[in-house]
């Protein structure tokens, strides 16, 4: 077992409490020791590393991502990527959120069935470096909802974007089927989508077809995840009990209420950042601001802003990310929605690095030992050039996040920190690449 101490840090331990000077120790894959300044801890075997004053957090949660994106700038570019190199497309992305700062990532669903079960497993059995994560299933949908995407003369369900069911019979066959795979949580639209023609504030599923999702993934233990922006949406989430809510622009007082009421067991990630880029900076692909606010995202923008103070206000938990992977807003670059937070919902910058720390391990459903700097939690750390509270916007930098460590591995470090290798401690395991710095959008497309 290796054991790492962190000398010279400000340490953000995500607990709610302000920031502090303070040494960490590290043992095998879990914090064993947080040192305030004036009590150096004492650890002679472990290896030294020298913060020279960085700003040391937890990992953050990605609460909505779509590894399966292709950074395209459509769902036909994604959906018609073969699925061999959309597995090793999955593979890279992973490695990219690492890089990133992001230790645990939640699938909001897969282009095709087992891309999201594949590379969590993948991971997990330490084949390929990426977050820790939880595995979706594709998007379930309605014969002509948000993700069927099938043309007429294409066959039924073949290639599909999404997977599509008709009725509660279909309903529970479908949700079996991801449950066989392996997923952690099911995935449904339960609400459209301008880009796609939809509007966001329709509701197209039925009660009876909600209430089998439900049921069969309760009854196999998952919980379920649904696009909703509509505001009967966000009430039908409620109602059945399906914890993870995404986008909820539309959310009225009622779906608030209800919300609020529920709030111990619903987290939302609205995804702000696809809101925005969207609006603002698609318009090499095609898309200016005035083709934007026609489809409606003005409109959404500025009534999910107003929504999500509220949201806010009434202490229902809301966490950063959602939706990258397209052209305009490409994976790694996800920490924008920590800037979109404090400009759209009015946090406070500790309340977004929270939301992005404490609150992560909340929806990895591991609030004992994950998302913060504690002792006997695991091991994931940031070392940040830095202080994010001062400016959010480091954390956007790759060169500002100096080290990254998961599960008590350094996976990512700048070379200035570590000692050179044959001084590491012996038993310490640094990957092969450990100690050189690259670019986050390196892969090419
Ligand atoms: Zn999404």
């Amino acid at each position: 077992m290796s054991s790492v101490v962190f000398t010279n840090v400000t340490i953000f331990d995500g607990s709610g409490a302000a920031p502090f000077k303070g040494e960490v120790l590290v043992d095998g894959q879990r914090i064993v020791r947080v040192g305030r300044e004036g009590a150096p801890i004492s650890a002679p075997q472990a290896q030294c590393i020298d913060g020279k004053g960085a700003f040391l957090m937890p990992g953050m949660t990605e609460a909505h991502t779509h590894f399966s994106w292709n950074d395209q700038p459509s769902l036909t570019a994604i959906q018609f990527m073969p699925p061999e190199e959309h597995m090793l497309w999955c593979v890279r992305v992973a490695k990219r959120y690492l890089e990133m700062g992001w230790t645990s990532a939640l699938g909001a669903a897969a282009a095709k069935p087992r891309l999201d079960v594949v590379l969590r497993n993948a991971v997990d059995a330490g084949e390929f470096p990426g977050p820790r994560y939880l595995a979706g299933s594709q998007e379930i949908t309605i014969l002509g909802g948000l993700a069927d995407n099938t043309l007429p003369h294409m066959p039924f369900r073949e290639l599909n974007f999404g997977a599509v069911v008709s009725g509660p019979e279909e309903m529970r066959a479908m949700t079996r089927m991801f449950i066989k795979y392996g997923v952690d949580h099911l995935k449904i639209n339960l609400s459209g989508e301008y880009i796609a023609g939809l509007s966001a504030e329709s509701s197209p599923f039925s009660e009876e077809e909600i209430a089998m999702l439900s049921a069969e993934a309760k009854r196999a233990g998952k919980r379920v995840a649904a696009h909703a922006r509509s505001a009967e949406s966000v009430k039908q989430c409620v109602r059945h009990g399906l914890e993870l809510v995404f986008h909820a622009s539309f959310a009225d007082e009622e779906a608030l209420d209800m919300l609020e009421a529920n709030k111990e067991k619903h987290f939302v990630a609205p995804g702000i950042g696809w809101l925005i880029s969207t609006l603002y900076h698609a318009e090499p692909w095609g898309i200016s601001e005035a083709t934007a606010t026609k489809m409606g995202y003005k409109r959404e923008l500025e009534t999910a802003a107003e929504t999500l103070q509220k949201m806010h206000k009434r202490g229902i938990r809301i966490l950063p990310g959602g939706d990258y992977g397209f052209a305009w807003m490409p994976h790694g670059t996800n920490a924008r929605d920590l800037e979109y937070f404090v400009k759209y919902i009015g946090m406070t910058p500790t309340e977004v690095l929270l939301s992005a720390t404490k609150l992560g391990g909340e929806l990895m459903m591991r609030p004992d030992e994950l998302g913060q700097i504690r002792e006997g939690y695991l091991a994931d750390i940031l070392l940040v050039d830095g202080n994010p509270l001062n400016d959010l916007a480091i954390l956007q930098d790759p060169k500002k996040i100096t080290l990254v460590m998961k599960d008590g591995e350094i996976f990512r470090t700048s070379h200035d920190l570590l000692p050179p290798r044959g001084e590491v401690h012996a038993g310490t395991k640094l990957p092969a690449d450990a100690g050189v710095e690259r670019a986050v959008h390196s892969t090419t497309h």
